[in-house]
């Protein structure tokens, strides 16, 4: 299917999750103390487990949590890595969050091993969650990006026409990267999960479904499928994202070092008919997040904006997956691995944690139902901070 590609949407795309430092204008917000807009070496990625500290510590969770979190290989990337899932929790709802669809968003990765391990623990808390939800996480969904240190997969145009031959002689997906080569995985999702390349749907657009090319998107594909089978909705989806350093809040001084946003897609009939789509769940489970990370003093935790809310992004997993019914989560954590140094990788860490267990334990305890789903439209909004080396000295 093709869809009208409007102008909006197009700049929309450019500024979703990592590149919109080039387009956005300088903020009239007041320089804060601090701001790590561009002030620490990049390189951040040794701050993080690699694919094998990744394996090894799954595993060691597994172990150690008697049982209560269980680890499998849900697929493999081009280059040959596992791709995990952990499951825990015997609840009837279900909650499916996967972190680093880009491999340079690191900080998502890292809470889930964190709460796999709160969750999958002999704390009467975690006994709570486990009766009422099923957890079913998959960490560094893109794990040659995560290896590599790149936003895209690690996969050739050539690659998918040796899997696709019906697309040979078509113009590579808009969302290919030659130089890498690699795709942006968070294009690649289609809501109808039996989708197959047909070969007059490329190049295709940001405002278009995707196409489930690579095998990170199949994965993901496959065990919400899975999922779907088991639980008939996959309940919640959460996709632990990075972006760019600098933001604060709208009306203050503060830094915002989280965006979250529950809106992907801006008409749901415009992709055919998808009656399960609930735009006010989402909204319920964004301010479940929100109101987690108040109240915590002077730290900046509760400083969290609102993304963008213009967009429409139906080839993304939130966007998908929101029209089949799913109450969706979009965390932005600032700094992707080249963007800054290691300084505040435990708090950025901390805050996802914080964020996401909020909204587990509110599934859990049946409290979400009471939270008034236009409370969203009070969460702050996000301003863009230029680089420290491009602001004015004044
Ligand atoms: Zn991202």
């Amino acid at each position: 299917m093709r869809h009208r590609t409007s102008l909006t949407a197009s700049l929309s795309a450019v500024a979703l999750v990592g590149a919109a430092a080039a387009a956005a204008p300088l903020a009239a917000t007041a320089v804060p103390v601090n701001s790590h807009c561009g002030l620490e070496p990049g390189n951040n990625n040794d701050a993080f487990v690699n694919h094998d500290q990744l394996s090894k510590e799954l595993d060691r969770i597994e172990r150690t949590s008697k049982g209560a979190v269980d680890v499998e290989v849900a697929g493999y990337s081009n280059e040959g890595r596992e791709i995990y899932q952990a499951r825990v929790g015997t609840g009837d709802t279900v909650i499916l969050v996967q972190s680093q669809i880009h491999g340079n968003e690191n900080h998502g990765t890292e809470a889930l091993l964190s709460l796999l391990k709160e969750f999958g623990g002999n704390t009467a808390e975690a006994a709570m969650i486990r009766e009422n939800v099923t957890i079913v996480a998959i960490p560094r969904l893109n794990v040659d990006g995560g290896e590599n240190d790149t936003r895209q997969n690690a996969m050739s145009w050539d690659d998918v026409l040796a899997a696709f031959p019906q697309l040979e002689g078509v113009e590579p997906a808009w969302n290919y990267r030659e130089s890498v080569p690699g795709f942006d995985v968070n294009r690649d999702f289609n809501p109808d999960l039996d989708y197959v390349p047909q070969p007059e749907d490329f190049p295709g657009s940001s405002a278009d479904t995707g196409w489930y090319i690579t095998p990170e998107a199949q994965t993901v594909r496959d065990v919400y499928g899975g999922l779907e089978d088991e639980f008939g909705t996959v309940d919640y989806f959460v996709d632990l994202h990075n972006q760019w350093s600098c933001y604060s809040q709208e009306g203050t001084n503060n830094m915002s070092p989280l965006s979250i946003s529950g809106r992907f897609i801006a008409d749901p009939t415009e992709f055919g008919d998808w009656p399960e789509f609930d735009y006010d769940a989402s909204r319920r489970a964004n301010v479940a997040v929100y109101d987690a990370l108040q109240g915590q003093g002077n730290s900046g935790l509760g400083h969290l904006t609102l993304y963008p809310q213009d967009i429409n992004l139906p080839g993304t997993a939130l966007g998908s997956f929101a029209l089949r019914g799913s109450a969706t989560v979009l965390f932005e954590t600032s700094s992707q691995t080249q963007y800054d140094g290691q300084k505040r990788n435990g708090f950025l860490t901390k805050q996802v944690e914080i964020g996401l267990k909020g909204l587990v334990t509110a599934v859990a305890d049946g409290s979400i139902a009471d939270l008034d789903p236009d409370d969203y439209e009070e969460i702050p909004t996000r301003v863009f901070e230029a680089p420290d080396d491009r602001r004015p000295s004044n």
